[in-house]
């Protein structure tokens, strides 16, 4: 397979057409067979349910190169899953999690040249959505869906090395008790735009967001779930309702407890204990993890021990563990690593 000739190193993150992207329609109450084509372009009625009443929920992964030459992806099974949690809750047909991993396999085979080498650090970032796409315009769920995936070459995250993030409580909210915070849905983005266009106008890269009922326990930030570590080298990350369960975080905490023995602590966490912790990171499948070095709430900052040159030393581990698990030369838990060619 011959390469598609790409800067890897230098691609940074935006959307690079790739070759095939995987389309499967819901009409008449059934989803057809599916199929990969050329086509980018998506023709619809100007009254589409996904343009009025954003009926629309997306999921992202990577597929990459590992030491031994192979092309992977890392759990694929867990984003079907949360696909179909996701399109339960805005009354979207399901798009079972079993074709949802085998539409992921087809749509990276046709675009094997596009995935970056080994070592390259750049990946294959894979983007599987669905969306109503009938005619809605008396407020209900569409009857007519569309699935997708199409595949995009994305290049290093941390590129020039780690840079500690600074963050702010955010006066704005994420997701209301018994809200949609807890799904993988693009009105969860709208809404958060005006927050972070608004903090990295004050010169902040993230949000923190708390809990919108009580304004003292951490939840999340835009896109990526904490993690936080104690003095005592504890992992603790936030548990809510409404945080979108990551499978980065979900891998960390298996991580922590099963090859590094760390104690682990999923529960509440009130921003008053945040000026205790030692370490901070933020827990993706873009960067797996980010540390944080600075938290500031109104002017008030908490510096985190770990400074804002390098992570932490847990922080650390735990990005070492479970990126030399997808990349093949840590053994993965069963299960976890989707061999694709
Ligand atoms: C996608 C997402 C995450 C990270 O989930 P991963 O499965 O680890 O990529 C965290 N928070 C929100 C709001 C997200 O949309």
């Amino acid at each position: 397979m011959e390469k598609k000739n790409l800067d890897w190193a230098n691609i940074g993150f935006g959307y690079i057409k790739t070759d095939k992207r995987y389309v499967a329609n819901y009409t008449n109450g059934a989803w057809d067979e599916g199929t990969l084509t050329e086509d980018d372009m998506i023709t619809m009625s100007e009254c589409a349910g996904v343009l009025q009443y954003a009926q629309t929920v997306f999921e992202g992964l990577k597929a990459y190169t590992t030491e031994s030459g192979h092309i992977v992806t890392f759990r694929p099974d867990l984003n079907g899953e949360r696909l179909e949690n996701s399109a339960k809750r805005l009354e979207m047909p399901v798009f079972p999690k079993e074709r949802f991993v085998q539409a992921v396999i087809e749509t990276v085979r046709a675009n094997e040249a596009y995935v970056p080498p080994f070592g390259s650090g750049a990946t294959l970032y894979i983007r599987p959505y669905m969306f109503g796409i009938n005619p809605v315009i008396g407020v209900k769920p569409a009857d007519d869906y569309q699935f997708r995936i199409f595949t995009t070459p994305v290049g290093p995250y941390f590129k020039g090395g780690v840079r500690p993030l600074t963050i702010k409580v955010s006066d704005f909210d994420r997701a209301a008790p018994h809200g949609t915070g807890h799904i993988k849905a693009g009105l969860n983005y709208a809404m958060s735009l005006h927050a972070i266009v608004t903090a990295h106008k004050e010169g902040f890269d993230e949000n923190m967001y708390l809990d919108p009922a009580t304004r003292t326990k951490v939840e999340e930030t835009g896109g990526a779930n904490f993690l936080f570590v104690t003095k005592d080298n504890t992992v603790v990350t936030p548990k809510s309702d409404s945080i979108l369960p990551s499978i980065t975080r979900r891998s960390l905490v298996y991580v922590a407890e099963h090859y590094l023995g760390l104690k682990v602590e999923e529960r509440e966490v009130y921003f008053d204990e945040v000026k205790d912790f030692a370490e901070c990171g933020l827990c993706g499948t873009a960067a797996v993890i980010s540390p944080v070095g600075k938290i500031v709430d109104h002017g008030k900052e908490i510096c985190m021990p770990s400074g804002m040159e390098k992570m932490g030393p847990i922080t650390q581990k735990l990005y070492d563990t479970l990126t030399g698990i997808q990349m093949g030369h840590i053994e993965a838990p069963k299960g976890w690593i989707q061999v694709i060619d």
